[in-house]
């Protein structure tokens, strides 16, 4: 079926100087020169709206438009579907879609609001003022002793510091490119925070940044060794994933490709298939065994992370994973995004990150466990504000991942799946890779968290509260508008105005 495409290139053709910076930079291979007629032409059916085009016309000649070409309105069948159904009548076929769930459902952040400080419970001025937005991740104790001499008696779990309560979250290196990778590592080192590896091992150029890397072990188990697991600061168990609840991952073939492969530890070109459970882990008990495992190996030196999907049950998943040995809970909430995943999945499962944060800090506060665990809130956290709230709602810190693609150049075309990211992050073409260039990406990652960590300080200070310890878990800062009196309670908020 021929669809009119869903974007149209429109080149103004008295700007354009035919210099064919959008032929070469283009991977889907949209414009291209017309020697005869000396015109730039484009095929705009293989057009996602990169952007990557538009930013680098020098005359600002392009603009991509969505196409107002429409089927006859249908308040039932959208055109999306209509063209859904078509291509999967045409290849029988699961739809794949990259990047988050961007359907119109409740951004639960946006309904909730920040309180100032005014009059009794004066202001603090983060600029004159210290401000502590130190974080650590791991188990706490009960109680602590400490020796005569002043000195702690008390033997601490393993700790992850962070300077802010930010972190990057999972990307494997395949999914993302090495000089994404580069970039992350080299701004996690130099921020005093963490990034994490995904499920595709790690290369051994990166094992320099291990102080601040999170290493994963997921279902496939694919590069880890005891190098591995001993070279991160942390290990995460990835039992889950917000973008694709349920299901394991996919690396296609043609992206397992040269140090891809061997990183993976799996023949060339072959595809990376996770399995959707981990084939040692059918309870509790189970993922005991494997948090211990993995301690074990590391002479209990790091703490261990359990990351799950926002599921419906998902408080009393918390809950098992808190008495499991798990040092810290990562929650990844559905708006998630990911390299690839099956649209249905995507668009269809798990529930919002604000919810299930809120819920799975009320049950472990109300079971007397909430101590036991630190937890990581990810899952489309996409400013400060974001943050500031979901430490309120009972987080320990964020995971980002989105974001800092943004930060790295990504413009959101959802073409992740492709391999041909014409920014340089979600590829493995080396032509493609080239174009993120690590001091860059690394320097612009460092900005923006340079610039949400003076925002934190910022709204914390117009709280009147000087350290993100005494944010955690304070409902009392926000209040809710336009929510049901159910969405309310689940979250522990008031409405505004009450
Ligand atoms: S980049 Fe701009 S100026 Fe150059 S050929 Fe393309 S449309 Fe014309
Ligand atoms: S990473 Fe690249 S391919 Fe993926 S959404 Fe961003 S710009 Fe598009």
């Amino acid at each position: 079926m021929n669809f009119y495409p869903e974007f149209e290139v429109v080149r103004n053709d008295s700007r354009c100087i035919r210099c064919r910076v959008c032929e070469r930079q283009c991977a889907n291979e949209v414009h291209w020169y017309d020697e005869d007629g000396k015109i730039m032409l484009s095929d705009e059916s293989k057009c996602v709206n990169c952007q990557r085009c538009v930013t680098l016309c020098p005359t600002r000649a392009l603009k991509i438009v969505k196409s107002d070409c429409r089927l006859r309105e249908n308040a039932n069948y959208s055109d999306q579907t209509i063209k859904e159904i078509y291509r999967q009548a045409e290849t029988g076929g699961v739809l794949l879609s990259s990047m988050g769930n961007p359907n119109p459902l409740p951004v639960y952040w946006d309904k909730i609001l920040i309180n100032a400080s005014q009059v009794t419970n004066p202001p603090i001025d983060p600029l004159r003022e210290p401000m502590e937005t130190r974080v650590f991740l791991g188990k706490k104790p009960d109680h602590i002793t400490r020796n005569e001499d002043g000195s702690l008696d008390t033997k601490l779990a393993p700790q992850l510091s962070l300077s802010m309560p930010v972190m990057f979250s999972a990307m494997s290196y395949g999914s993302i490119s090495y000089n994404a990778h580069a970039s992350l590592a080299r701004a996690a080192s130099a921020l005093g925070i963490y990034y994490n590896t995904g499920e595709g091992g790690l290369h051994e150029d990166f094992y320099k940044y291990g102080k601040n890397t999170i290493v994963q072990v997921a279902s496939g188990r694919f590069g880890v060794h005891k190098d591995y697991l001993e070279a991160g600061a942390a290990i995460e168990i990835k039992m889950g994933q917000g973008a694709k609840p349920g299901i394991g991952g996919h690396l296609p073939g043609t992206k397992a490709v040269g140090d891809v492969s061997k990183t993976r530890m799996i023949p060339e070109g072959s595809d990376a298939i996770s399995p959707a459970p981990h084939h040692d882990i059918y309870s509790i008990e189970d993922l005991r065994q494997l948090v211990y495992s993995l301690k074990e190996a590391t002479e209990y030196r790091l703490p261990v992370i359990v990351t799950v999907a926002a599921v419906h049950n998902i408080a009393a998943i918390a809950s098992g994973i808190a008495r499991s040995g798990a040092d810290i809970i990562a929650i990844d909430g559905f708006r998630g995004g990911t390299g690839a995943a099956p649209t249905r999945i995507r668009d269809n499962v798990g529930i919002p990150i604000e919810l299930a944060l809120a819920a799975v800090d009320k049950r472990l506060r109300d079971e007397g466990i909430r101590n036991n665990v630190s937890i990581i809130c990810g899952g489309s956290v996409r400013s400060a504000a974001d943050v500031v709230k979901a430490i309120a709602l009972g987080a320990d810190a964020c995971y980002i991942a989105t974001a800092a693609c943004l930060a790295m150049g990504c413009h959101l075309c959802r073409s992740c799946h492709t391999g041909k990211c014409n920014w340089g992050i979600a590829t493995q073409r080396p032509d493609l890779v080239k174009r993120l260039n690590p001091d860059i990406g690394s320097q612009r990652l460092i900005n923006l968290m340079d610039a949400w960590r003076h925002e934190i300080k910022e709204l914390m200070g117009g709280m009147g509260i000087n350290s993100i310890e005494a944010l955690r878990g304070n409902r009392l800062m926000l209040r809710g508008v336009g929510l049901t009196e159910k969405e309310l309670e689940i979250l522990g908020i008031s409405h505004a105005g009450e």
